[in-house]
């Protein structure tokens, strides 16, 4: 995140830097301002200190001269009074991040929303997959697939609400769809301010090894931990990956930290079930697939071909 004081200070800074210049240049905006000065810190000694209120009147007058004077002054250099203002970007809050306290600006909330997408490691195509753009028409049993839609949205609600008991886990071939959806899921809750790590499975294995053999150890570590505690955490093509009993085991232990701590997950792969059993022994599966609503997604043909297909179409008629 941005450190706002520090930003707020050199703001701040470069405001005296221009100040400075445009005095340089225009001398009697010096004299100006210097004298206003003066007069306020007198308005302070008679109005405050010796209660002298006609003294007060006219020190207000002349300060209200020179003011007029200034503003003149100002617009003859096609210049206003805001050259005193330092360049905010965002003038509602003056970057401080907040309106008042507890009332966040909503800068700040807009800062965390892309901090959440860039640090969720979805690449930045994927954040274009939203249920509004995923078609139920493009598959066998459309109803079917409108009713899984609807059960993705509660659970992305649930997860926004705190409150998810169940996890995911979606099978079916290459390019129907489950990397879509599971985005669509995962951008949908980031957008409510939740945490999302995006894995590919092989990605994933690559860093429980590194951290096994001690590479990046603190890095890794951090970066298993989140594992851990994101709002959701989604793994990608699990199964097309090398795998060791080491790294099962280490996935096994994350997904039930996960589950143990009422965390959702998300899991995609193109195997089947009775390929994960054999893949990895039915003791794991079983446990990664405790708590998980599946999905089989079946399509006629792979939307993927279809969409290459559809490009074939459109060229040849171009
Ligand atoms: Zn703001």
């Amino acid at each position: 995140m941005i450190n706002r004081d520090q930003l707020r200070l050199e703001k701040q800074r470069q405001c005296d830097e221009r100040i400075e210049a445009l005095y340089g240049q225009i001398p009697l905006l010096r004299e100006i301002d210097q004298t206003i000065g003066q007069k306020n810190i007198a308005m302070i000694r008679v109005g405050i200190l010796q209660k002298n209120k006609k003294e007060q009147q006219t020190l207000q007058q002349q300060i209200e001269q020179l003011l007029a004077k200034r503003h003149q002054l100002l617009q003859e250099y096609g210049l206003d009074e805001s050259v005193y203002e330092p360049q905010w970007d965002c003038p509602k809050c003056q970057d401080r991040g907040y309106i008042k306290p507890g009332e966040l600006c909503s800068c700040y909330q807009q800062e965390r929303l892309q901090e959440l997408f860039s640090r969720s490691g979805m690449p930045a195509a994927m954040r274009q997959y939203t249920f509004d753009n995923f078609y139920a028409d493009k598959y066998l049993d459309p109803a079917d697939m409108e009713k899984k839609i609807r059960w993705c949205k509660q659970f992305a609600w649930q997860i926004e609400q705190g409150q998810c008991e169940q996890c995911l886990f979606l099978t079916g071939d290459v390019g129907r769809g489950k990397t879509h959806l599971s985005a669509a899921i995962a951008n949908e809750v980031m957008a409510h301010g939740n945490t999302v790590i995006y894995k590919r499975a092989a990605d994933l294995f690559d860093l429980i090894r590194q951290y096994k053999y001690e590479e990046s150890h603190k890095r890794c570590g951090e970066m298993l931990e989140q594992l851990r505690s994101c709002d959701l955490l989604v793994i990608d093509d699990l199964g097309a990956e090398r795998t060791t009993d080491f790294v099962v085991e280490q996935l096994v232990t994350i997904l039930e930290d996960r589950n143990y701590q009422n965390k959702p997950w998300i899991i995609n792969s193109n195997l089947d079930l009775n390929s994960i059993q054999a893949f990895y022994t039915s003791r794991t599966s079983d446990r990664i697939l405790d708590r998980a609503r599946i999905f089989k997604f079946n399509s006629a043909s792979s939307l993927r071909l279809e969409k290459a297909n559809e490009r074939k179409k459109n060229n040849a008629a171009n």
